[in-house]
């Protein structure tokens, strides 16, 4: 049960003033942490500004620079109205004692203007300037007020990420208010610990990063903010903990067979395993062994072989009589992983059986049967299938491929699945180190460095879209030559339609131009025509295959060797490089064409710089945290370490050391949760949404 004294913080948004139902669901929409609810005070006050407006900047109208906030003191001068109907701007004279200013306003309410700027007048207004031809002009001033109501205006006001149709006077209301309901919090952080930092209590660093005195209170180094991250990877690293401790004590099966059936598998491979691979089987095959749980991360880069290293630990299992599951994060990729196992397991004798959600109530409840009965040795499906109703009768191994966002309630779902179940958990994205710990926790890592012999690098080039017919024309001349094209076309997230005409758009452009049958893939069509396009794709009776993102992640067809990624400039950089590792899967020469629509904002452009630069998905992914980092995208959610709301991986790495040891301390003498500490702590699991954890306390 939620403690009662954190009841005020998870009171919806609309309790708020200035919150009605339409601006609730914006603020959801931009705060929330759960889909399809509405967003909680809680939600809102950990939606951080990202800067600051300083008011107390009074430089006089002459020495303001074009961009800057300024308040200014100046003595109204005169109204020039347009006439009659014209659309042009309202303007409105002033001046102080360095120079004359004009303030402009379009779509003008007249009576308000001159009720607010009356001609002779003294007035404390403040906005941005700019200078136009010369001279200083101010559009439409935040703030106009006369000197004995100044004091109205906030000397300092936090400026948050906004969305379209929230102003932010609106959500700067509404955080006021929900500051004012931050309720007295037990303190969950260690006497000894909060001595040596000299961080305030919770309350106060919330407080005040929502009405920041100075700049350097929202630097990410700053005792409030560091506070605010460290209570969040706190929660993440106990809950971590928690359920790996619960897993633990669930014990693990020690599984030692003969290991033939895993050798039946290999040796039924048309290639010869990398050093790597064989290094991760051996791993493995040694954690199997042990009578606790496997929990094992398996990275490697795109095109590495991870799939092999997964089918050789199911053998492994499934040779002692278990079950096995491989689930992926998409219907596309579990029949393909069908596809590409299927031959493997006949040779080996492994019965394999695919899941999709796609499945008719008939076909799953025969399939049930047959796992049931035993008759089904490993079973290939899509994560939100398995998380549903599958169940097993001997479930061993799970193998997640794919997933990123692996988190404690999948976990605790696997848990529920089989006694002892191993988790392998596959990443494509080579997670640097610290994003490992954040989003895995202490998991054991194998992980596959180079790429099976033969591979060459992958040629990049970056195109702006204005060149468009020249790229189809080299299409045009690659397709003649037999070789395999993929054409990518981005998602915008704000319109699924227009992406969806986007696609259907170039897809009939390319059949026009060519003369032939392209394939479509896109996220809209049903799993069936989605197999017959893939199909097509792969055997060779198309040659170019049009698609949105869901080719992202692990589609294989390994004689395709160029592809083109449209609106490239959209993409971020562990994208890119995951798009793009969708060739160069063979041992010839594959290219990749990144098409932007310029001009290229300076965080675009350094990606697309580097994604030519380099093949190496290890680099890439440090450049890629560096660049989210600092970037142009800087405060919004998108640009924040995944499940994290405060914290920062590129700015609180060794905070996370330090949580990671706090809470294994923590489970170690209160291993339940009940000291005062224990109870406290609780708080903070709820805070930040790692609650789940708490159903495996003895005293829950
Ligand atoms: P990923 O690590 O991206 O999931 P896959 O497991 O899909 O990579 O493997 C990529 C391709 O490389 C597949 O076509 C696979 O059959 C092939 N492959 C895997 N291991 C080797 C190897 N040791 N030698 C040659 N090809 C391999
Ligand atoms: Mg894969």
């Amino acid at each position: 049960m939620r403690p009662p004294v954190l009841d005020p913080l998870f009171a919806p948004v609309s309790t708020l003033p200035g919150i009605g139902p339409k601006i609730a669901k914006l603020v959801s929409a931009l705060v929330g942490s759960q889909p399809d609810r509405d967003a909680t005070v809680a939600d809102l006050l950990f939606h951080l500004p990202h800067s600051l407006i300083d008011r107390r900047h009074r430089p006089g109208i002459a020495y303001s620079e074009n961009g800057d906030i300024v308040t200014l003191d100046v003595i109204v001068g005169r109204h020039m109205a347009p006439p009659g109907s014209s659309r042009a701007p309202y303007r409105i004279s002033a001046h102080d004692d360095t120079g004359e200013i004009t303030f402009v306003f379009f779509h003008p309410r007249r009576d308000w203007l001159e009720k607010t700027f009356p001609e002779g007048a003294r007035r404390i207004v403040s906005g941005k300037v700019e200078w136009f031809h010369d001279r200083p002009q101010m559009v439409h001033p935040d703030y106009a007020l006369a000197p004995e109501e100044a004091a109205e205006m906030p000397a300092v006001e936090p400026v948050y990420p906004l969305t379209a149709g929230l102003t932010s006077k609106t959500l700067q209301k509404a955080v006021r208010a929900a500051v004012g309901r931050i309720p007295r919090l037990p303190e969950w952080l260690n006497d000894a610990y909060l001595h040596q930092t000299g961080w305030p209590d919770f309350a106060e660093a919330l407080k005040t990063v929502h009405a920041p005195a100075e700049r350097q209170d929202l630097d990410p180094d700053s005792p409030y903010l560091q506070r605010l991250a460290y209570d969040e990877l706190l929660a993440s690293q106990l809950a971590l903990a928690m359920v790996r401790a619960h897993m633990r004590t669930l014990g693990g099966i020690a599984r030692r067979p003969t290991g033939d059936l895993q050798r039946a598998v290999i040796s039924a491979l048309p290639f010869q395993l990398t050093d790597s691979q064989v290094g991760a089987i051996e791993e493995i095959n040694e954690d199997l062994a042990r009578p606790v749980r496997m929990l094992r991360l398996l990275q490697g880069d795109v095109g590495a072989g991870k799939t092999v290293v997964a089918l050789a630990a199911l053998a492994q299992v499934i040779e002692t009589g278990a079950q096995g599951a491989l689930m992926a994060p998409t219907e596309i990729l579990a029949r393909q992983h069908y596809a590409s196992l299927a031959p493997l397991c006949d040779k080996a004798g492994i019965r394999l059986a695919l899941m999709t959600g796609k499945d008719t109530q008939k076909e799953r409840r025969a399939r049930q049967a047959q796992i049931d009965a035993g008759e089904i040795d490993l079973v290939v499906g899509t994560h939100a299938l398995f998380q549903g109703t599958v169940t097993f009768r001997n479930l061993g191994l799970v193998v997640v491929d794919e997933q990123h966002r692996f988190g404690v309630h999948q976990r605790l779902a696997l848990s529920e699945k089989g006694q002892g179940v191993d988790v392998l958990v596959m990443t494509a994205t080579p997670i640097p180190r610290t994003l490992v710990l954040t989003c895995f926790g202490d998991m054991d890592v194998s992980r596959l460095t180079g790429k099976p012999a033969g591979r060459k690098p992958i040629a990049t080039v970056s195109v702006s879209l204005d060149r468009l017919e020249e790229i189809i024309s080299r299409v045009g001349a690659a397709i003649a030559e037999g070789q395999k094209v993929y054409w990518v076309c981005p998602l915008v997230e704000e319109s699924e339609k227009i992406d969806l005409a986007a696609v259907e758009d170039r897809h009939r452009v390319l059949e026009q131009v060519f003369r032939q049958k392209v394939s479509l893939v896109h996220g809209r069509m049903t799993a069936a025509e989605k197999d017959a396009a893939m199909g097509d794709f792969k055997s060779g009776t198309t040659r170019i295959l049009v698609a949105t993102t869901v080719i992202e992640v692990g589609v294989d067809v390994p004689d395709a060797t160029i592809i083109v990624i449209e609106h490239a400039e959209r993409f971020g950089l562990a994208q890119l490089h995951q798009l793009r590792g969708r060739v160069g899967r063979s041992d010839k020469t594959s290219s990749c064409v990144l098409l932007y629509k310029g001009p290229l904002g300076e965080t675009a452009g350094a990606r697309l710089n580097i994604m030519r630069e380099t093949n190496d998905g290890f680099l890439i992914a440090e450049e890629d945290l560096k660049l989210r980092g600092g970037g142009e995208i800087l405060g919004t959610r998108q640009s924040g370490t995944p499940g994290f709301r405060i914290a920062r991986a590129e700015d609180h790495a060794d905070l996370m050391e330090v949580a990671r040891d706090d809470a294994r301390l923590i489970l170690e003498t209160d291993p339940d949760l009940t000291s005062p500490r224990g109870t406290a702590l609780r708080c903070l699991l709820y805070l930040f949404g790692r609650d789940a954890a708490i159903r495996l306390l003895r005293a829950g």
